[in-house]
Formats: C-alpha cells, sequence, structure tokens
C-alpha cells in the first residue's frame, strides 16, 4: 500500500465511519478517475470544474467524496440510481470524462489474491489486502465517455427560481413541471410524493 493511497483511505474511512471493501475500492476509483483526467489537486483550483456521477448510493460513494472534495451539495456529485459499482469524472472545463467501473470478476480475482496472502489468517482483512492491492486492470475498467451536462445541473449560480401554484414552495433551477404559466412542483404536477403528510406545520 503506497503512502497516498494509505493517507487517502485514511480520509475515506474518517467519512464513512469503518473501513470496508467499498472504501478501498472507491478509494482507487477516485484516484483511477483524477489520474486520467490529470488532475492532481482534486481540492485546488483544478478540481473546481470536476463533476461526478455516482451510479451506487453505498460506500464507495463517501470514498469518492472523501478522495475528491466533491459533495452533493455542491451539485458536484451526481447521484445516479442504477446500483452499479460505477462512477464517471468530467471535466467540465474540458469536457473529457472518464467511467470507471468495476469489473464483475473482481470480488472473485480479489479472493484468489487473498488466498496467496497467508500471512494473514483472517479471511475478511486478507480479501480487503488483495482489493487494495490486486492490479488496477484486474478491479477496474476504465472508459472515455461523453456526458451532456445540462446548464441547470451545473455549479454555480441558482437558474431560476419559480413559485408552485398548488403547494406554494419554491423550486429552484428548472425542477418543475408543467409550462409558462401554469407551475407546479414535481410531487404536485405527478400526484405522488415520496412522503406523506400526517400532520400540519402548526401541530408541532
Ligand atoms: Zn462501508
Ligand atoms: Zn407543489
Amino acid at each position: 500500500m503506497n503512502e497516498d493511497f494509505k493517507a487517502l483511505l485514511d480520509e475515506a474511512v474518517r467519512l464513512h465511519g469503518h473501513l470496508c471493501g467499498g472504501q478501498i475500492i472507491g478509494v482507487r476509483m477516485a484516484m483511477a478517475g483524477l489520474r486520467e483526467l490529470g488532475i492532481k489537486e482534486p481540492r485546488g483550483k483544478e478540481g473546481r470544474d470536476l463533476v461526478i456521477f455516482v451510479e451506487i448510493d453505498r460506500c464507495p460513494v463517501d470514498a469518492i467524496i472523501a478522495v475528491t472534495g466533491r459533495t452533493p451539495g455542491r451539485r458536484s456529485i451526481k447521484m445516479m440510481d442504477y446500483g452499479k459499482q460505477a462512477a464517471t469524472f468530467v471535466d467540465t472545463r474540458t469536457s473529457r470524462a472518464v467511467r470507471i467501473s468495476v469489473k464483475a470478476d473482481s470480488f472473485e480475482k480479489a479472493g484468489l489474491v487473498a488466498k496467496t496472502l497467508t500471512s494473514l489468517n483472517d479471511e475478511k482483512q486478507a480479501h480487503l489486502e488483495a482489493l487494495a492491492s490486486m492490479p488496477e486492470q484486474d478491479l477496474l475498467s476504465i472508459r472515455r465517455v461523453r456526458v451532456a451536462i445540462r446548464p441547470e445541473d451545473l455549479p454555480g449560480e441558482t437558474l431560476g427560481t419559480v413559485m408552485c401554484r398548488k403547494c406554494g414552495e419554491t423550486v429552484r433551477d428548472m425542477r418543475q413541471a408543467g409550462g409558462e404559466g401554469d407551475v407546479l412542483c414535481k410531487p404536485c404536477a405527478l400526484g405522488e410524493c415520496y412522503y406523506e403528510e400526517i400532520s400540519s406545520e402548526t401541530d408541532g
């Protein structure tokens, strides 16, 4: 394990709360993505234009956030709910983009590497060590891709604010449904929402 990797993994574990295979995989994905885009200091100036699409809402996301300093709140982490261990790193300044995905047979390959680590008699520890040390081409698939990011999805200023005529709540960044003069938020327009209201505001 080299020093850079170790330091980034420590950072990821701090944010995520535990060491797991997802942290190792996420750190390796982020390091590969940054390297492919030529970004050495993502938290500095050169990371400002970096937007990352993550395709799973599990452990590796936190590692990617820890390594890159990009966050959903800064609109530079986009959650794509595909359930896939993959992420696309986009340099919005140059439009260069690279998609890093975990190879389907990597778990099996890590298992084989783990078996060779006879000095570690803890199976789980050996598997983590294998994930950290196995060759990148056995773990990750790296492909150039093209990503069209809409202006309303980019970091930066809010592009427009409207009020839903039904619920009266404010909708930012063109997330409203309905056309001109008939502004509705998505839940009101679709008639479906992830929550159901069970008390009014004043009930406390
Ligand atoms: Zn985890
Ligand atoms: Zn509404």
